[in-house]
């Protein structure tokens, strides 16, 4: 059933889509199911559970030593070291306080860390994620030498959590045009900057009208995780 859903989306995604396989909450021979098909790309949003899979996958499946881990939880600064040596990609940025740490914990261990920012455009009352205005005024500091450590390389987000498809697509384009204008304003960083992450399992079509160029797909992939 995972392999069949893998095969299914990597056969209907366009090519400039990447899925990335939300593995949270899922044991690990789903994830060898997931690899056996093709999957690369994984994400996980608790530091111990990332950090014990990739020890099981590093002590049991040397073989699949090409897997990404992508990071999207909340990260608390006081769990870097469980998450920073590990994912190729730290999708849910979502504070300066957050960045900082990020910058401290790279210069210390000689490391380029890559980031999406997360900005907050979900009318769900939260405390996370960027304002927009913060978003360019951390990339303005990043073009002026604020953030040596770090390689910016897009943006992260999610919709309202609602059915109705208007609000969806109201959150998509205000997260597209947040990405483009970075683009424009910060052109010296567009090479690098060039991920949209929007999409989940019940959205992921619509984001795509939208521009995404990653989606995070979980509970279609791996069944539902209560
Ligand atoms: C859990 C999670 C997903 C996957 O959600 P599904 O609805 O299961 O596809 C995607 N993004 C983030 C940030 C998540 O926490």
């Amino acid at each position: 059933m995972i392999s069949k859903t893998i095969n299914k989306l990597h056969s209907e995604l366009p090519a400039t889509v990447k899925l990335v396989a939300v593995s949270k909450f899922h044991p690990f021979n789903a994830i060898e199911e997931a690899y056996g098909a093709g999957q690369r790309i994984f994400a996980e949003s608790r530091p111990q559970e990332l950090q014990a899979k990739v020890r099981q996958l590093e002590a049991e499946r040397p073989d699949m030593s090409d897997v990404q881990w992508h990071f999207i939880g909340h990260l608390q600064t006081n769990k870097l070291k469980m998450v920073l040596p590990y994912a190729s990609l730290v999708q849910s940025v979502d504070s300066v306080r957050l960045l900082d740490a990020i910058e401290s914990w790279a210069a210390a261990n000689d490391r380029k860390i890559n980031v999406l920012l997360e900005p907050h455009v979900a009318a769900e009352q939260t405390k996370q994620g960027f304002s927009p205005d913060e978003v360019y005024s951390v990339l303005e500091s990043a073009v002026g030498g604020g953030y040596p450590h770090i390689v910016f390389r897009g943006i992260m987000g999610m919709a309202t959590f609602t059915d109705d498809m208007d609000v969806v697509k109201g959150d998509f384009a205000a997260l597209r045009s947040i990405y483009d204008r970075c683009r424009f304003l910060y052109p010296s960083l567009s090479e690098d900057f060039v991920e949209l992450s929007i999409g989940m399992s019940d959205d992921y079509p619509v984001a795509i009208e939208y521009g995404s160029t990653m989606v995070r797909i979980g509970s279609m992939i791996f069944g539902s995780r209560s």
